[in-house]
């Protein structure tokens, strides 16, 4: 018997058949010979997963946390309110509604037992599978020093980015009401950690705000003497980009008086205060961009991962030594056609998804055997700031307002629904026109330091910065 004749998840809710630890009030689902693929996460893999095999002959279920899609490479525009959360994410539902055979359930899935086949969701049960897709994605690494993501948030999921905002414009409100000319900087400095394309774009467009947007804003304060510094510990920003794009956008960057110290790795963060090898740095808002680690999907299979945790995957992006069970995008390790691994990227978790589920749908209803994924690079991108971008396709190199123009229009052609893409488009016409930023709202509490602390802060690097005010003399 198969888990699609179990019929164990019907119509759009767990039901008639939740394991042991389920909530038990269950209905009989109705008998369902089709073979059932479960696809945990509906990110850019476990999305194109599902609707790759969207109208087959196979049923399958999808398995979120959040009940939305999040296109996470304008996340950074929401944290810099430029975007509203709404106009960077739909809801799976809608998204798959034209699929009779997908499923979607909301819930958090914390185990899974390969040898009965089933999904433990919290507090929810089980739900059995014939093929199962881990496309969980990836979470902030701090390289071991998990304790400072209370002082230096990371980028990663929506609550994160209106987190980041409400810090940053509250920063500027009690800026605009200190009396100490030191607190004052402080709040008005910012320090985005990591010189990767998300500390590059968060860095950028910080700058643009505060000097052309909150600049107009404020009776007292001047928002466009902000600090703003992006910390990179190797040798350049943009590494993963040729040298002449990351050069490019230094220029740009510092053009937009955004301070950039590269070759300075972190040594401590705590709250109000980032200590580098080259001082220490009093600031109100500390963005975390620098590293990541793989969901830990890893440990729910005892499977082999790689020093990120990402699950070592096949050719045929399967996980060796577990039948039927598949990995794709930020959470699985695979290698490319010359053997180097594959970029953390939307594009190579989108193409893995189509790709498996194209290749699960032919391989349930006719048997034939799947093929090995293989990677089509589109280019690597990276917006600097208004008017700037770089743009790499191998033997083809934009940067500048070219391809900045560029950016815009792939990302808004990315972007899922019409509603979106009408939304976006819209607003980054306003912006670009008016220099203004529509999503200004401080809606929660961005968990900024208590002011005891922060003069701690501020007397630490008052301290460190003597001897050099000394030298200048
Ligand atoms: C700030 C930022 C900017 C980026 N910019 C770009 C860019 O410009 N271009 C680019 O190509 N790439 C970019 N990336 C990388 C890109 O976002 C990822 O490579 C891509 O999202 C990976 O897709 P995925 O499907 O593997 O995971 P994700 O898209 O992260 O999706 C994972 C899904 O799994 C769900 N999930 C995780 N664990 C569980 C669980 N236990 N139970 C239930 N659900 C779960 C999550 O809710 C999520 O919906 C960026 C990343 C970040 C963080």
């Amino acid at each position: 018997m198969t888990a699609g004749e179990a019929g164990l998840v019907a119509g759009g809710v767990v039901a008639g058949g939740v394991g042991a630890g389920g909530r038990g009030d269950v209905t009989p689902a109705p008998v369902d010979s089709r073979p059932h693929v479960v696809i945990v996460g509906g990110g850019f893999g476990g999305l194109a997963a599902a609707q790759a095999m969207g109208g087959s002959g196979v049923r399958v279920t999808l398995v979120d946390r959040h009940n939305y899609h999040l296109f996470v490479p304008l996340l950074y525009q929401v944290a810099t309110a430029v975007l509203s959360p709404g106009d960077i994410a739909a809801p799976i539902r809608g998204i798959l509604s034209r699929y009779p055979n997908v499923d979607v359930v909301m819930a958090e899935v914390t185990g899974v037992d390969p040898a009965s086949r089933q999904v433990r969701l919290d507090g929810l049960g089980f739900v059995p599978y014939d093929r199962l897709v881990l496309a969980t994605g990836s979470t902030q690494s701090y390289f071991g020093h998990d304790e400072w993501a209370a002082h230096a948030p990371a980028l990663k999921t929506m609550e994160d980015a209106r987190r980041i905002r409400a810090r940053l414009l509250a920063a500027f409100e009690r800026a605009e009401l200190a009396s100490d000319e030191a607190e004052r900087c402080r709040l008005m400095t910012v320090v985005v950690i990591g010189g990767g394309p998300t500390g590059v774009e968060m860095a950028g467009t910080i700058a643009g705000l505060v000097r052309q947007t909150l600049v107009r804003d404020f009776r007292r304060i001047r928002p466009e003497t902000a600090r703003v510094v992006l910390v990179e510990a190797g040798p350049r920003i943009l590494g993963s980009f040729p040298e002449e794009l990351s050069d490019y956008a230094l220029n740009a960057l510092r053009e937009l008086g955004v301070e950039v110290r590269v070759g300075e790795p972190v040594e401590d963060i705590g709250p109000g205060r980032v200590r580098l090898s080259g001082g220490t740095i009093a600031a109100e808002t500390i963005v975390w961009g620098a590293g990541v680690r793989a969901a830990p999907a890893a440990s729910w299979l005892g499977a082999r991962t790689d020093r990120g945790g990402r699950i070592v995957v096949a050719s045929d992006l399967s996980v060796p030594g577990l039948e039927g069970v598949y990995a794709l995008g930020d959470v699985a390790f695979a290698a490319g056609e010359d053997g180097t691994p594959l970029p953390g990227l939307a594009q190579v978790a989108k193409q893995q998804g189509q790709h498996l589920g194209r290749a699960l749908a032919a391989n349930l209803t006719r048997g034939t055997p799947l093929p090995p994924f293989v990677f089509r690079n589109r280019g690597n991108l990276a917006v600097v700031g208004r008017n700037h971008a770089v743009a790499d396709f191998g033997r083809r190199r934009l940067k500048g307002r070219r391809a900045w123009l560029f950016w815009c229009v792939v990302h808004v052609y990315l972007l899922v629904g019409f509603r979106n893409r009408l939304l976006v488009t819209a607003q980054w016409l306003w912006s670009w026109a008016t220099y203004g930023r529509g999503a200004r709202l401080i809606l929660e509490d961005g968990g900024a330091p208590r002011a005891a602390i922060a003069e701690e802060a501020i007397a630490e690097e008052a301290a460190r910065s003597r001897p050099r005010i000394a030298d200048a003399g």
